[in-house]
């Protein structure tokens, strides 16, 4: 599948830049985020460079369920009893990094709304 140079986790991915891996199959990898904001707060990104998630559904509906199982094993393998999974699209709703990513949040009690 096709990875960006340029991109940072497109180099995770690669391993050519460090991350603690928690899960990979042959669609998808997660790690943990560098500022963990929950006891559990996985990135699980797609194994293919894609800007955000609306852009991976469309070129890939297997690969968007895939981010998503992903997460509910990732989930269920930690005793989970409620997470919070959150694709941010855009600058304006806090994406700082243009690879398509899902947050995973767990592990403590989630106010909403969110900030
Ligand atoms: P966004 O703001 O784009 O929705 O989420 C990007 C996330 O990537 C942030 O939560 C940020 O903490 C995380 N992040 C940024 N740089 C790195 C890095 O080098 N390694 C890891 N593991 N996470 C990162
Ligand atoms: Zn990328």
């Amino acid at each position: 599948m096709s990875l960006d140079n340029n991109c940072l986790f497109c180099k995770i991915i690669a391993g050519e830049i460090p991350a603690e891996i928690v899960f990979r199959n042959e669609s998808v990898v997660a790690f943990n985020d560098i500022s963990p904001q929950a006891p559990t707060h996985v990135l699980i990104v797609p194994i293919l460079h894609v800007e955000n998630a609306a852009e991976l559904a469309k070129c890939s509906p297997t690969i968007t369920a895939a981010i998503l199982s992903a997460a509910d094993e990732i989930a269920i393998a930690r005793g989970l009893t409620g997470y919070r999974s959150i694709f941010n699209t855009g600058a304006e709703a806090g994406q700082s990094v243009f690879h398509a990513h899902l947050h995973l949040l767990g592990g403590r009690s989630l106010a909403w709304p969110p900030g």
